[in-house]
């Protein structure tokens, strides 16, 4: 078990010795932590406590990337962190975290945790290993071994500006690796949100994740289906909004973890007949990777839209077979799909209502004919759903005349949008087809399972 942390007990506590990296020998500038971060630090230690910077912060700018957020750890207790800081409020009923509030801004400061003896509490574990039992407060030693991957449970110091190490983090940061701290098969049992986390950072981070941890993820997924699914939504925003979701889902389908999250999609990717559900759902995340680098806004709306696609697809194809109208069929499929989906994610509605109109609208862009087109253009959700369009466009699951239709009518004077409204169409999805259609039901060949 050389790949394993040790960790020498004695008389219940824990005693490592850290490595202590000084402030010449790291890249870690108060420059790049956020104002509002920095002011925390120093107030606590003014106060006389301890305080660090840890976890993705200090991990990001040892990488020289830029953090997502700061967060702290001290030795204070949360009542404590209270006063001295005045716009401070404290969350949570089990472990309490103080949220230090500047405006918009919220810095969140932990008190170190302890894990009491392992041998503890069984009693609070569920059959499954997770760890149920309320946290208590702990050392700072305590506190990093309890962290999940070694590169995520670096500190940095306030008092001396160094970074301490207690977990040889700094080495599996500088090797690209992912080491879970303990026994991997306990630490993902005792949270199997872990292989997620896993993954997440593999995909973000460039990193590997050494075998050890590795393996277990093949057989533990089936785990997740114990997660809460509001924080399984919290967890995917993170795996698909992180501007990596492309690399993200391969890893997720590679570990077996994907279909754990989005099991109708799963089916059919699993598929693959004609190549094309996974190539939709590719383009679909590139195309929201391309935006986050771009700078351009993201909406968890479209990228369920995008996931969640194949299966609402197919399964309207089928009641369209049937006789339902095309936007009948969509809003059966969105209702069975959705419902379905929200055993294992649950998509708030303020998301998932907007996801729902992006399919709603899809066979709208078919009618191109009198005032109908104007209406579309003007919906508030035309701008998605036209994206939406142009993703299936690529795909060829439409015409590409159709798309390009769209993209020149919008930016078409009013002059020409009347003459392209009164102009016979391409008969791509048009009004011909739906006559034909009205009569014997054609379902393309590609559409049938
Ligand atoms: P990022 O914010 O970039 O997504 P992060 O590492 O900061 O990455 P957070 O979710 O913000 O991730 O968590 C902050 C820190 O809390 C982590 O770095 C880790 O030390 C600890 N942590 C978070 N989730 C877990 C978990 N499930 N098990 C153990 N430790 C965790
Ligand atoms: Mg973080």
């Amino acid at each position: 078990m050389a790949d394993e942390i040790k960790i020498n007990r004695s008389e219940g506590t824990t005693i490592i010795t850290p490595i202590v990296i000084p402030r010449p020998e790291h890249k870690i500038s108060r420059a790049n932590i956020s104002e509002n971060a920095v002011k925390v630090l120093y107030r606590l230690k003014n106060a006389g406590f301890q305080a660090y910077l840890v976890g993705g912060g200090v991990r990001d700018l040892l990488l020289g990337r830029e953090p997502k957020d700061f967060d702290i750890a001290t030795d204070a207790h949360p009542e404590e962190v209270r006063r001295v800081f005045s716009n401070c409020r404290l969350i949570g009923r089990r472990f309490r975290l103080a949220h230090v509030h500047f405006g918009r801004d919220i810095v969140e400061v932990a008190t170190f945790r302890g894990n009491v003896d392992p041998d503890a509490e069984v009693d609070h574990e569920s059959e499954n290993g997770m760890l149920l039992r309320d946290n208590v407060y702990g050392s700072i030693e305590e506190d990093a071994i309890r962290r999940d991957f070694t590169v995520n449970a670096l500190y940095y110091n306030i008092e001396d500006f160094s970074v301490v190490d207690y977990v040889d983090g700094v080495k599996d940061l500088e090797a690209g690796v992912l080491r879970l701290l303990g026994d991997p098969e306990t630490r993902y049992r005792e949270d199997p949100v872990r292989m997620l986390r896993a993954v997440r950072f593999a995909a973000k981070l460039g990193f590997l994740i050494n075998p050890q941890c590795e393996k277990p993820i093949f057989e533990l997924g089936d785990l997740l289906d114990d997660i809460p699914a509001a924080r399984l939504f919290e967890e995917v925003l993170k795996l698909f909004m992180g501007g990596v979701s492309l690399n993200t889902f391969e890893k997720l389908r590679h570990y077996d973890l994907f279909g754990r999250l989005f099991p109708d999609t799963e089916e059919y990717l699993s598929h693959e007949e004609f190549g094309f559900p996974v190539t939709f759902v590719n383009r679909g995340l590139e195309n929201t990777d391309n935006r986050i680098a771009e700078g351009k806004p993201v909406t968890p709306a479209f990228l369920f839209a995008v996931l969640l696609w194949e299966p609402v697809r197919q399964m309207a194809n089928r009641m369209m077979a049937n006789g339902d109208s095309p936007l009948q069929a969509m809003q059966q499929a969105g209702n069975e799909i959705v419902f379905r989906q929200s055993q294992r994610i649950a998509i708030p509605k303020r998301f998932s209502l907007p996801m729902r109109e992006i399919w709603n609208l899809q066979h709208r862009f078919t009618q191109r004919n009198g005032k109908r087109p104007l209406r579309l253009l003007s919906h508030p959700r035309f701008r998605a759903a036209y994206d939406f369009l142009l993703l299936r466009a690529e795909g060829g699951e439409t015409e590409m005349e159709l798309a390009n239709w769209w993209t020149e009518f919008q930016e078409a004077s009013e002059e020409d949008k009347n003459r392209m409204m009164s102009q016979p169409k391409g008969d791509s999805e048009g009004v011909k087809r739906k006559r034909r259609r009205r009569r014997k039901p054609k379902v393309k060949k590609q559409d049938q399972e």
